[in-house]
């Protein structure tokens, strides 16, 4: 059943190393952010269909397994090549479906890539361990082993990097996959599929179905799926975790934030200001790395008024509109959202520097637009502060010092980034320490970790207990199998009770 209004069509699923067309009559329409237009539509695929992904992957797994970890390294080797080749081409159709502008968009394949080039090296991370003689005679080496079926779902704002975070790495290892990405942008991953097939990977070993809670809740549940990694809000994450891990599956959920930026006096205000911008309003706020409160320290309160100029310069454009610093947020239902906490804001007392509800860009009056937005006097009684605002919003704090600010932060229920802009090394070195946040910058914004090593959230923004993507999501996929062996060349008693001979 084509929708012939639609730019790309119906979507299948991809099942068994193809599209695979859904029989089912729920379908979900992916729009343009900027303008409302037909995309695509993505079946809410039906039980069946959900039986049948993770079935084909695990067939394909039973034979996955047994190739060899070079071999499967090589597949990667050509997959990582082809996303380049095709980099161009998926940046657009990832800025088509989220909005965002096309070095954004390019950014979040590349990233993803990144994580690809990591698998090319599973090989030595994969190797086990070995010791001779761990009792006489007695050979003890440990064997790194795939698990199974592994599931990821994922949110709408990485809708490249996200996914790869996940299934090359788990594929890699030797598992079979079935990826649930966002309802809400799911061409990019489509097309990340595709790739993969024409990369070498074999029929199966990556499913992609598509739906929202309903085909999530069936994965979860499913007795051959063995391990879960799911990145997106904590409400639904928490959901994910309990369910996943109720039916006792090995489970990782990446959540949400509420990341603070820190501004000693003693910092460069340059460099201060401009990344503010960028780490507050760049991609719409839509990250979960995103700053949306910059703490000020003392007489760091007195650089506000110029980074409300700072901020009034920017403007929200068509991800083709080279002068767009962000594009619009991802649906009108996101859009009430933020503007509806912008305004709340406004009643409980918080001052409103600049206000970017009402915001306007010519030529596409119904986008899901929302402008920079930054307020002072903001206090973390207020739903501002409380809440993961996930739009172009910047809330100013003010403080007498570091330890105000590192309590302030340490209090917050959320624990996935943050950073302080200093000239001191010891102010540096302190917040280092002391904050108890997973990934920390200094003097560096954003500071999401490179996948050599890992994607390390603390607190309210992770559950589970290895994180993705690097080196311990290869942990997260595999098991351990600790062999000791013995070979008789002469008859050697064991023990009354069974344990190895230690004479
Ligand atoms: P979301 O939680 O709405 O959706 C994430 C996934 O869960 C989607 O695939 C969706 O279909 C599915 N889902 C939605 N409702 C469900 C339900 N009731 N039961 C089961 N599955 C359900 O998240 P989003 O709006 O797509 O993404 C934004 C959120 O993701 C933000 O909170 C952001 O902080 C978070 N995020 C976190 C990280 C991180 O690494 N910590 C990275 C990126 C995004």
């Amino acid at each position: 059943m084509t929708s012939h209004a639609t730019l790309y069509g119906d979507l299948p699923l991809y099942i068994n190393g193809g599209p695979h067309a859904s029989t089912t009559e729920q379908w979900i329409e992916v729009t343009n952010p900027a303008d409302q237009s037909l995309l695509a539509r993505a079946p809410r695929a039906t039980a069946e269909e959900v039986e049948l992904a993770v079935r084909s992957a695990q067939q394909a797994y039973l034979l996955w397994r047994d190739v060899p970890a070079p071999e499967r390294a090589r597949v990667m080797f050509n997959y990582q090549h082809l996303l380049k080749v095709h980099h161009d081409e998926l940046a657009t159709l990832l800025a088509q479906e989220t909005g965002k502008n096309f070095a954004d968009a390019k950014g979040d394949v590349w990233r993803g890539i990144e994580v690809v080039e990591q698998a090319c090296g599973i090989a030595s991370q994969t190797m086990g361990e070995t010791m001779g003689n761990v009792a006489r005679r007695v050979d003890g080496h440990s064997w790194v082993q795939p698990l199974g079926v592994c599931v990821g779902i994922t949110p709408f704002n990485f809708p490249a990097m996200i996914p790869l975070w996940m299934f090359p790495l788990a594929i890699a290892c030797g598992n079979g996959f079935v990826l649930k990405p966002s309802e809400q942008d799911p061409l990019t991953p489509m097309r990340l599929a595709e790739l993969f097939t024409e990369a070498g990977a074999p029929a199966g070993i990556l499913s992609v179905v598509h739906g929202g809670a309903e085909q999530v809740d069936a994965l979860l549940t499913h007795p051959d799926v063995k391990a879960v990694s799911f990145v997106g809000s904590a409400r639904v994450g928490a959901h994910v975790y309990r369910t996943a891990t109720e039916q006792l599956k090995r489970a990782q959920c990446f959540v949400g934030a509420k990341n603070h930026m820190v501004i000693m006096p003693d910092a460069n205000k340059g460099l201060v200001l401009s990344n503010l911008v960028g780490a507050g309003v760049g991609a719409a706020g839509q990250r979960c790395m995103a700053i949306s409160v910059a703490v000020f320290v003392g007489s760091a309160r007195d650089w506000i008024p110029e980074l409300a100029e700072a901020f009034a310069a920017v403007r929200p454009g068509v991800w083709d509109d080279p002068q767009a610093a962000y594009g619009p947020l991802i649906s009108p239902e996101a859009r009430v959202r933020v503007e509806n906490l912008i305004e709340a804001g406004k009643q409980e007392g918080a001052e409103c520097l600049l206000d970017g509800t009402l915001c306007e860009v010519a030529g596409y009056p119904v986008g899901n637009w929302v402008g920079p937005t930054l307020f002072r006097g903001v206090t973390a009684q207020m739903g501002l502060y409380r809440e993961e605002i996930f739009g172009p919003v910047l809330c100013c704090m003010e403080v007498d010092s570091l330890a105000e600010a590192l309590a302030l932060i340490n209090r917050n229920p959320y624990g996935n980034g943050t950073s302080i802009f200093t000239g001191c090394g010891a102010a540096a070195r302190t917040f280092r320490h002391e904050v108890a946040v997973g990934q920390v910058g200094i003097n560096v914004p954003i500071p999401v970790p490179l996948p050599f090593f890992s994607f390390t959230g603390w607190r309210g923004s992770f559950y589970g207990d290895l994180h993705a993507y690097g080196k311990q999501a290869v942990r997260f996929y595999t098991e351990t199998k600790t062999v000791t062996e013995r070979w008789f060349d002469e008859d050697i008693p064991t023990g009354p009770n069974m344990t190895i001979s230690l004479r």
